[in-house]
């Protein structure tokens, strides 16, 4: 069960399904027993408050790795855009400071190490095994590629890969998520464990 949420989390902005939240706090209580958990794709910390907590239960680590300049879908004119998120000093998006607040009230800074960087610069010279990795930045199919690579191979054997909105029917909605979350499978090193509504968790197979 999840802990009583130190947080009103329907007043943290982002998009995850209770269901989805579930499964990730109880797949990431497992996980970080044996190593840290890495997030991609933090925006304001929803997804980030349920793998803390987890993480914080076992005193491992998350690290959630976000440039916090917003997916293509939440800039200038986009459907998810958010006008209280953009900068208007830098003209860009920046989640960066909405994020640090949510975490500070959730009490996990200690927990929380977030990296603000893109996915392809924060793994050049990774070196931790991960026990955890959830997917959920951009939804361009370059984005989700680029995610996949980098941190899948980051996986400990036997560790959890989680990706978030998965849609079999394009019309309800992008498809990149569900390409890599194929990719995973086809390559013969994860096996599917559960689908949780749009959420897709495989473990990496024992060598
Ligand atoms: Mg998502």
């Amino acid at each position: 069960m999840i802990p009583e949420l130190p947080v009103d989390i329907d007043q943290i902005k982002g998009f995850l399904a209770a269901d989805e939240a579930q499964a990730l706090y109880d797949h990431a209580l497992q996980a970080s027993a044996r190593g840290p958990v890495l997030e991609i794709g933090s925006y304001c910390g929803k997804s980030t408050v349920y793998l803390g907590l987890a993480c914080r239960a076992n005193d491992s680590t998350l690290f959630a790795l976000d440039h916090h300049r917003g997916s293509e879908e939440h800039q200038p004119g986009e459907m998810f855009h958010d006008p209280a998120l953009f900068d208007d000093s830098a003209g860009s998006m920046d989640s960066f400071r909405e994020f640090r607040r949510n975490i500070l009230a959730a009490g996990l800074e200690q927990t929380v190490v977030p990296i603000v960087a893109g996915s392809a610069a924060a793994a050049r010279h990774w070196q931790t095994p991960l026990a955890m990795v959830f997917i959920d930045g951009g939804h361009s199919l370059a984005a989700a590629l680029t995610d996949y690579r980098c941190w899948a191979p980051q996986l400990q054997r036997g560790g959890i890969l989680a990706i978030h909105d998965l849609f079999e029917d394009a019309a309800a909605g992008g498809q990149a998520p569900y390409a890599i979350y194929r990719m995973a499978l086809a390559s013969g090193l994860f096996e599917p464990l559960a689908r949780v509504n749009s959420l897709g968790v495989l473990r990496r197979l024992q060598g």
